[in-house]
């Protein structure tokens, strides 16, 4: 299609592909994959993975990938009204003409959107009715496939870096004839999950965890993307990216990233060096962030708030570290940061009072939470962004009523110690717990949409006044994303008929609507409760036999220990908890005690 017509659509730059540092590859005789992040170019040209695996896959010389992304509805509309089938950004060829089809899925909220693209392609969406192309994804989502079982051919689990070449090897080896036989040599694969071969297994019925995630050993030799696409229209995060490390084991008991994540591997300051200023070279970026799961914990900031100084003066680029910690929060990194010109701060403290955040395994106590109020708001920051979730395990009218006493004492201690004449404020972002597979709350129950309004409510009328910005989630939507989360098989028939219905972009508020979710459980004679209640202990899970490397036995653990109030130290620097992660891998944290 030509870049011309394309002008007449939203975000014309969603299709035309022809930006800075993408790569355009002849096709003949080479494995063809079109790479799909199933959301919109915005979101999904934000993502540092998938910025990492679409330059990984072609820099193999035997393999061209192409992106392409969900349409806004008026292209929808168009392709679908002249029977059009959607296609690549590179070369504009239809996504059904590749090989494989890759989905990088980084949410569930994003499985409706796989099946309209699949269907957008003129490819069947059931994988017992296609033969080719070959579909398969990967992402955090990947780690409980059942509920999308139905539609995509096998699932990579873990890290791409390492895997991707070993599935296009086995590809290669492939006549083309005969899908069965290439699912079945896939499936030897230790990262590759094939729910067509699943049940025959012998090891699947005796329970055992028969496939684990791939992991990237060394982050300072791995690859990383030092030409980066630069995206022509405006994306969420559209800066330089480069990594400081992988994996997280502060132990937040609600959070997922920080098991399926381990172990934490660190890049090097020298990688990091070399990375961001070969970036910044390549793309003319003004910006540059850290990216971590929590870089207050990289064990070089130092030299870190060092590197990024010189950075600063050298490219006179502004440099962003998100996700600091409150309770290690260095005046050097304050400084650097309000040198910028740059004076909101944000936090996530997540519970207000002790008592919960010793059952979350939140180790912060209100001693750190206002010395570092007080270093941010004398340094010259006039903004707070704080986080908080409610619907936790074990939560009490008590711990809801805390957060506006703690945010309205955090706003007068801030107040007083401001250096600049600008008016202080916070913002609260508010969240609900949602159980997800593969944390310690695993097996708790999601909190019933209309109390966690109540709650939100009793929050918004505890802060009153223009100084306070408050902020809830969509709970509805939080309310599907957990039953998706938390899936199983049964739920692909759902998925399937709420996308009849018209779901799509079901992570965008504007488009969610909580009635076609509600239409296809009703249809499919599904009760939605079943994967928001609690889960008893002994119950096997939809997705044990997927495994991230820490084990169930340590999970039930740390269970324990939350629901007694007991904490647990940051492995890192305390005693090796035993996660189950060496059964499987090595533990970098363990070479340094
Ligand atoms: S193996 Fe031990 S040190 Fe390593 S992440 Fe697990 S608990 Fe921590």
């Amino acid at each position: 299609m030509k870049d011309k017509y394309l002008l007449q659509f939203k975000k014309p730059y969603s299709y035309f592909g022809n930006e800075l540092n993408s790569i355009h590859k002849i096709h003949n005789g080479k494995i063809k994959i079109a790479f799909i992040y199933p959301n919109l170019y915005e979101i999904g040209m934000s993502s540092l993975g998938f910025k990492i695996l679409y330059h990984l896959m072609n820099s193999m010389p035997d393999v061209v990938a192409e992106r392409a992304f969900a349409p806004l509805p008026d292209f929808e509309s168009y392709l679908r009204k002249n029977n059009f089938p959607l296609f690549t950004l590179e070369s504009h060829t239809p996504i059904k003409n590749f090989d494989l089809i890759a989905f990088s899925v980084q949410t569930c909220m994003d499985y409706t959107n796989i099946l309209n693209i699949l269907d957008l392609s003129h490819v069947n969406i059931h994988s017992n009715k296609r033969e080719y192309p070959i579909v398969f994804a990967g992402g955090t989502s990947a780690y409980n496939p059942g509920s999308m079982s139905d539609f995509i051919d096998f699932f990579s689990l873990g890290e791409g870096e390492y895997q991707i070449p070993k599935i296009v090897e086995q590809f290669k080896q492939w006549d083309r004839k005969n899908k069965a036989e290439l699912l079945q040599t896939l499936s030897e694969i230790n990262s590759v999950y094939v729910p067509e071969i699943y049940p025959k297994n012998n090891k699947a019925k005796e329970n055992k965890n028969i496939n684990i995630k791939d992991i990237v050993p060394d982050l300072n030799n791995a690859p990383a993307p030092l030409k980066p696409i630069v995206p022509s229209g405006k994306t969420v995060l559209d800066k330089a990216n480069v990594e400081l490390f992988r994996g997280c084991t502060r132990g937040c008991r609600f959070c997922q990233a920080g098991i399926v994540y381990r172990p934490v591997r660190e890049k090097s300051i020298k990688q990091i060096k070399y990375e961001a200023e070969e970036i910044l070279k390549n793309t003319g970026y003004e910006e540059l962030t850290f990216l971590s799961l929590s870089s207050s914990d990289y064990s070089h900031l130092d030299e870190l708030i060092i590197l990024a100084k010189e950075l600063v003066e050298k490219y006179h680029v502004s440099i962003a570290v998100p996700s600091l910690r409150i309770d290690k929060f260095p005046v050097a990194l304050g400084k650097m940061i309000v040198s910028q010109r740059v004076h909101t701060i944000t936090f996530a403290i997540e519970a207000a009072t002790k008592r919960l955040r010793n059952v979350i395994n939140k180790t912060i106590n209100e001693k750190d939470i206002f010395t570092t109020v007080k270093t941010a708001s004398s340094l010259g920051f006039h903004t707070i962004k704080l986080y908080f979730i409610i619907g936790l395990p074990t939560e009490t009218e008590e711990d809801i009523i805390a957060i506006p006493d703690l945010v309205r004492r955090i706003y007068s201690y801030a107040k007083k110690h401001k250096t600049t004449q600008k008016q202080f404020s916070i913002h609260l972002s508010i969240n609900p717990f949602m159980p997800q597979p593969n944390t310690v709350f695993q097996w708790e129950k999601f909190g019933t949409i209309d109390d966690l309004y109540r709650k939100a409510k009793i929050i918004k009328e505890g802060l009153k006044g223009k100084q306070f910005k408050v902020n809830f989630a969509n709970f509805k939507m939080n309310y599907i994303e957990t039953i998706l989360g938390r899936g199983d098989k049964n739920l692909s028939k759902v998925i399937e008929t709420a996308w009849e219905n018209g779901a799509k972009m079901d992570g965008w508020e504007e488009h969610f609507d909580l009635s076609l979710w509600e239409n296809a459980f009703h249809k499919e004679n599904i009760n939605p409760n079943y994967y928001t209640s609690k889960i008893p202990l002994d119950r096997v899970l939809p997705w044990e036999h997927i495994s991230c490397g820490v084990s169930k036995d340590f999970l039930k653990r740390e269970y324990k220990k939350a629901m007694e109030g007991k904490t647990t130290d940051d492995c890192r620097n305390g005693k090796c908890e035993g996660c189950g992660l060496t059964d499987f891998f090595h533990c970098p944290a363990l070479t340094k005690k």
